[in-house]
């Protein structure tokens, strides 16, 4: 374990299966709090080249021999294992300037992030190698030509070039998708922060539970790591427009199709609505969040709250409420206890923050807060990047540019009057594509309409009131389940999502050809390829039951008399089960029908094997449709089809989905669904198997 007490420390890359210095002493890092060297870094002599052909030879095929469930338990076992040394990572972080407070969703949000994305792959992803996406495409009239779409992991390194605000959540959010998709990555963080992203990887590579290649991590310049990369690496890009809209034109890039996502910065708008004056919640709401927005990380969020658009009618309250809140934050060393904002990342970064300060003066006047001096409870604002709140007012936002358009990334927000929400939205619309935008009002209708002007121009909309105000994660969070990322200005990426943000890692494939060869291709059965009829497949165990085992029952007679029975037994009385003449003025029955859950329940009672066995439970069922109306003296019967297995990593069963088609005497289909159910991998189990 390297001692990272040393200070400053000599950061290392992980390239090529090996920690690796660059040649020469290294470039100084300072403390963003106290201005001290706090760590050394440097990439010069370092093959990049070579990480990236590493990765691809090395860390891709040992993740593709992975299923989708064992990568998912891999990230799980190591979100832990970080969960457990999470105290290191606060430590390490008061150096970026970062208070405990600031730096949780950092280090817990992207740990959270990391086992959020473990968990939902596990449960809305099969436990394959491929995916399919999609129902499958009928191509031909006999139906021997069809289409599915499917995904699989792209075969070179996932680049993951990081902003120096989120060191360790920048990384996680993008690692754990990527390592889902089957993908290796190489990390690059940005050098003023790069110390803690070091740290979490030699932790991470530690634990010995990534393959080798799956993780690497270049500190410091990258010079010409992006000269080498191929048409199957992705880069995803976090960090200013300017450099990101540089790397994305990149010969290499373009010539090579890269798919290159990129999330860069936004004058994200927070709107107050009309109805939300003082004394009201969603006022008090409203104040809250712009400041804590405006001093969480000092400012330094992608997400902050830069835009504040109030009604003219409630400005004045808000300044005053404003004023008010962001006077009583104590500003000084992160580790201060008693401190609620800490430092910008460097003293350079507080010099543009000042710049751009005095450009949004051009239309705009400070109403609180001195860019140029600020008070400490601790600490020393020449040797740390210390800064005081700054909120500007601007006083006719619609004909102005720079309050739209300039970024000071740091403790700074503009104030902006609107008379009628078609105004506010038109205000919010100038940032030309944000992140995210809030909304706080108790006015459903004002919600809406916000909502879907905001929408187009936003890669989320937040809404704010009384109903959330515990529970509500606010303005400035993206989340895992959720999409980050905006149009236009943002970078026009998207990122996370839920499992979307996995499939960005995967090439989407359309597969053509016969049923045989698609279900070849997915491991999944299709309409039409072969199958198999021998012992019920009820009676066998994951150890022998294979796709395509089917089943095709006896026929059951439905009558008046079940009809009857199932409605009175049920409570359904439904006129259409019921009163003959009702049904015939239907459009779509001829006379009373059965009931569909009767068919369903009847389906159930044909395709069952009624003795214990190894099909544990039904859990459910996907995708039912009644197709055509069933009439007495109809005669059902039954296919039930082995579709897809999935085995779980951890328990001693898996899940299996079957293809049932309900058909009528005439051979018509009548309902068709997929049966959910749980089967044991080998049977009998054991009471202890049985248990867990
Ligand atoms: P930056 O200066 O644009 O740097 C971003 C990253 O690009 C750094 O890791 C940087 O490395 C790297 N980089 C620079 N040149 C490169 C090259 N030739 N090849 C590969 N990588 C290269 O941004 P920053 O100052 O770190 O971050 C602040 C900005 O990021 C703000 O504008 C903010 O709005 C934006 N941001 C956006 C999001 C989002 O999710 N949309 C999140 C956080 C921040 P070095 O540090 O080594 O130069």
């Amino acid at each position: 374990m390297k001692d990272v007490t040393l200070s400053p420390r000599r950061l290392e890359s992980y390239v090529a299966g090996a920690w690796r210095t660059g040649e020469g002493e290294g470039e100084p890092v300072a403390n963003a709090a106290t201005g001290a060297v706090h760590a050394l870094i440097g990439t010069e002599g370092l093959d990049l080249g070579g990480a990236l052909e590493w990765g691809r030879a090395v860390g891709g095929p040992a993740l593709r021999a992975m299923t989708i469930h064992q990568r998912a338990l891999m990230l799980k076992a190591l979100g832990l294992k970080l969960m457990d040394l999470k105290e290191e990572f606060y430590e390490e972080s008061f150096a970026t300037g970062a208070t405990r407070a600031d730096s949780w969703p950092d280090i817990e949000g992207g740990i959270g992030t990391m086992l959020t994305f473990a968990s939902k792959a596990r449960r809305e992803f099969p436990n394959a190698r491929v995916l399919t996406e999609g129902p499958v495409e009928v191509l031909s009239r006999d139906a021997s030509f069809m289409g599915q779409h499917i995904l699989s992991p792209m075969e070179g390194v996932a680049i993951h070039i990081n902003a120096y605000n989120f060191p360790v959540w920048g990384m996680l959010e993008k690692i754990a998708p990527s390592l889902i998709a089957g993908m290796p990555c190489l990390v690059k963080p940005a050098t003023q922060t790069a110390y803690l992203t070091e740290l979490v990887v030699r932790r991470m590579l530690e634990t010995g539970l990534l393959p080798d290649g799956a993780l690497q991590i270049v500190t410091g310049d990258p010079r010409d790591l992006l000269d080498h990369v191929t048409e199957q690496d992705v880069v995803t890009f976090t960090g200013s427009a300017t450099t990101g809209q540089r790397l994305k034109a990149k010969s290499s890039i373009i010539a090579n199709s890269v798919r290159f996502t990129m999330e860069a910065d936004s004058l994200n708008a927070s709107v107050l609505g009309g109805d939300a004056g003082p004394g009201t919640p969603e006022f008090d709401l409203f104040v809250r969040e712009v400041a804590r927005e405006m001093t969480a990380k000092a400012g330094q969020k992608c997400t902050a709250i830069r835009r504040i658009l109030v009604p003219r009618v409630h400005e004045a309250a808000v300044v005053d409420a404003l004023k008010a809140r962001l006077g009583q934050v104590p500003i000084g060393l992160p580790s201060d206890p008693s401190v609620r904002m800490g430092a910008l990342v460097s003293l350079r970064d507080r010099e543009t923050v000042r710049v751009r300060v005095r450009e949004l003066m051009t239309e705009a006047e400070i109403v609180a807060g001195d860019p140029d001096s600020c008070a400490l409870v601790s600490g020393d604002d020449v040797a740390g990047a210390f800064m005081a709140p700054v909120l500007l007012r601007c006083a006719d936002p619609l004909s102005s540019e720079a309050v739209h358009g300039v970024e000071a990334f740091g403790p700074v927000a503009t104030l902006m009057p609107y008379d009628a929400p078609e105004e506010a939205i038109a205000l919010a619309r100038k940032g030309r594509g944000s992140l995210v935008s809030s909304v706080f009002t108790d006015d459903a209708g004002l919600a809406a309409k916000m909502a879907t002007g905001l929408a187009s121009f936003h890669g989320r909309v937040m809404i704010g009131n009384r109903a959330s105000a515990k529970s509500s994660t606010g303005h400035g969070s993206p989340l895992a389940p959720l999409v980050h990322g905006g149009p236009g200005r943002a970078g026009g990426g998207e990122e996370m999502g839920g499992m979307r943000g996995v499939k960005h890692f995967m090439q989407r494939s359309a597969i053509q050809g016969p049923p045989s060869m698609l279900s070849a291709v997915t491991g999944q059965w299709v309409e039409g390829a072969p199958a198999q009829q021998d012992i019920h497949p009820f009676r066998k165990s994951l150890a022998d039951l294979r796709i395509g085992d089917q089943i095709v029952t006896a026929r059951r007679d439905v009558t008046e008399a079940d009809v009857e029975h199932f409605a009175h037994f049920t409570g359904d009385t439904f006129y259409a089960h019921m009163d003959s003449d009702a049904a015939k003025a239907n459009p779509f029955f001829e006379d009373r029908v059965a009931h569909g859950y009767l068919i369903a329940s009847f389906a159930a009672g044909l395709f069952v094997d009624p003795e214990p066995g190894p099909v544990l439970a039904n859990y459910g069922v996907d995708n039912l449709r009644f197709m055509m109306p069933v009439y007495f003296g109809d005669s059902l019967g039954v296919r039930l089809t082995c579709k897809e297995i999935n085995p779980r990593e951890n328990a001693d069963h898996g899940e299996v989905r079957w293809d049932c088609q309900v058909t009528n005497q005439r051979d018509e289909v009548v309902a068709q669904y997929d049966v959910l159910t749980m089967v044991a991998k080998i049977w009998p189990m054991t009471m202890s198997e049985a248990a867990e």
